[in-house]
């Protein structure tokens, strides 16, 4: 059931379109992935709502784009204010339909809000550019406006931050949008919604359609194929990203795709061995496992590599797995059935071709979705873990002896969004973060993202980047003014 909430209507059970709540001819359930219990449910809309979702963001265009970006800004710091305001309510939301423990939970309303505070700010510092003529009747000028109507389709892993990430650089801009959340998590997208609401986001500027596994298909659909829609962004598995971005091509849709990834984790013979331990248990236990940054293959240096194993698996027998709601839990479940058995099916390969396990390696005695932060030593390039994302609590850690051959194993990868390594040579830190084919690089350090840094990727990772002073771009055009007869 539904935790107890310090302002209950924050729990919407509506979609939200066009600035009213509205519902669809069927609905479908929000679980608990703690308990499978079901906590209410959602209108199931589809390609009809989708279509009237982008009609509102149309209509609502205009008045908006042509608000200033301190008028802009103004009602986007009340959103964020409110955010704040409603913190607890909005974590318990979080770790009622998505898992992670209520401090984690906290966090991310703490992180996802600080984008919309960062382009708030951004909102007033949009501007165009004058060029020096080489024609000197001519005077050439770039305006940048507003890409016009955009979409967002989210995961559920990061249910609020996933979503202010796109959605508030696009209101900074002055563009309108339609989300789709993740069919797991759309209760948090709903109380951002009620919150955007209280804030005066003027209706139609921000509209969420939930929409069901099958429905998604439909409703994504209906997004790509609309020639009012100029920007799609997408946050999620690299197929489905493959599917939105061909989808999107008779339309010539601007896209925005953060994808999957396979984060190396390298351990340098000269680094900080308990802060390669502490980062190691951070990047890659935090959520379950479950973000596109967390780190899946660990490569330590051969004269470190007992000692690190060691005190890894340390570190991850003292995970407290159990209900996110919980005091000390630093594990919740892992969202769904069908990830549950990938991790066992991670596990049971690697062990079947020679990996050592040193800790966990199966559901954890909670049963359900639960499962044991596990640590795989010896691994080997052949094995499953070693190049799938396993969006789960399972390190794999490997030795290497030179720093080419670390780095040559860390790029063997379609994947390229976050890597990290430890080491304390000034020289090496140059080289091999120059070196590392991978959009963000941690060094001595398993945490690193924030609204004023690009976050993306290169490769089969995705396009663009978002936040920091880069993240607004990507829903601006550039015009060129070219002005004769002067
Ligand atoms: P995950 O594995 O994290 O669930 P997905 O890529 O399957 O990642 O899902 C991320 C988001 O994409 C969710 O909102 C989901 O509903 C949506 N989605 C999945 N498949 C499609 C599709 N074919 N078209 C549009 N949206 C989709």
């Amino acid at each position: 059931s539904i935790p107890a909430l310090k302002d209950a209507s924050l729990l919407r059970d509506q979609a939200y379109l066009n600035g009213a709540w509205v519902n669809a001819e069927t609905r479908f359930d929000v679980t608990n992935p703690a308990d499978g219990a079901t906590l209410c449910s959602v209108p199931n809309m589809g390609a009809a709502e989708a279509e009237r979702a982008i009609a509102a963001a149309q209509a609502a265009f205009p008045a908006w784009a042509a608000k200033t970006g301190k008028e802009r800004a103004a009602v986007m710091r009340k959103w964020f204010d409110l955010m704040l305001a409603n913190a607890d309510d909005l974590a318990a939301l979080m770790t009622a339909e998505q898992g992670k423990p209520l401090p984690e939970a906290k966090g991310e309303v703490a992180y996802g809000a600080s984008f919309v505070e960062w382009f708030a700010e951004e909102a007033k510092r949009v501007s165009g550019d004058v060029m020096s003529t080489t024609w000197s009747d001519k005077r050439m000028v770039v305006l940048r406006q507003p890409i016009g109507v955009c979409a967002a389709i989210t995961p559920w892993n990061f249910p609020i931050a996933m979503i202010t990430r796109k959605v508030a650089p696009a209101m900074a801009a002055g563009c309108t949008i339609v989300i789709k959340p993740a069919e797991q998590t759309p209760l948090s997208a709903l109380a951002l919604a009620e919150l955007a609401q209280r804030a005066g986001v003027p209706a139609g500027v921000i509209n969420i359609i939930t929409a069901d596994a099958e429905h998604s298909i439909e409703v994504g659909k209906v997004l790509c194929d609309s020639t009012v829609v100029r920007h799609l962004s997408f946050t999620g598995s690299t197929p489905v990203g493959r599917i939105l971005m061909r989808q999107s091509a008779p339309t010539v849709k601007k896209l925005a795709l953060e994808l999957g990834g396979h984060a190396p984790f390298i351990v340098f013979d000269d680094a900080d061995l308990d802060a390669a331990v502490e980062g190691a248990l951070v990047s890659k236990y935090r959520n379950a496992g479950q973000t596109c940054v967390c780190t899946n293959r660990i490569y330590a240096h051969e004269s470190i590599y007992d000692a690190f194993v060691a005190k890894l698996a340390e570190g991850a027998r003292k995970i407290k797995v159990g209900n996110g709601f919980e005091p000390g839990v630093n594990q919740g479940p892992l969202i769904d059935e069908q990830a549950v058995a990938k991790v066992n099916e991670h596990v049971s390969d690697a062990l079947s071709k020679g990996a050592k396990l040193l800790a966990g390696g199966r559901t954890h005695a909670l049963g359900g979705r639960f499962y044991e932060p596990t640590v795989l030593a010896d691994t080997t390039p052949d094995m499953l873990v070693m190049n799938e994302e396993t969006f789960g609590p399972v390190a794999a850690v490997t030795r290497f002896s030179t720093e080419e051959e670390a780095i040559a194993a860390a790029n063997a990868t379609d994947f390229g969004l976050a890597s990290y390594f430890y080491s304390r040579d000034i020289g090496r830190v140059w080289r091999v973060a120059e070196k590392l084919e991978y959009g963000m690089v941690g060094i001595n350090t398993g945490i690193i993202s924030n609204e004023v840094a690009p976050f993306g990727g290169v490769k089969q990772s995705g396009l663009g980047r978002e936040g920091s002073k880069y993240g607004i771009d990507e829903y601006l055009e550039m015009k060129y003014l070219c002005m004769g007869g002067i």
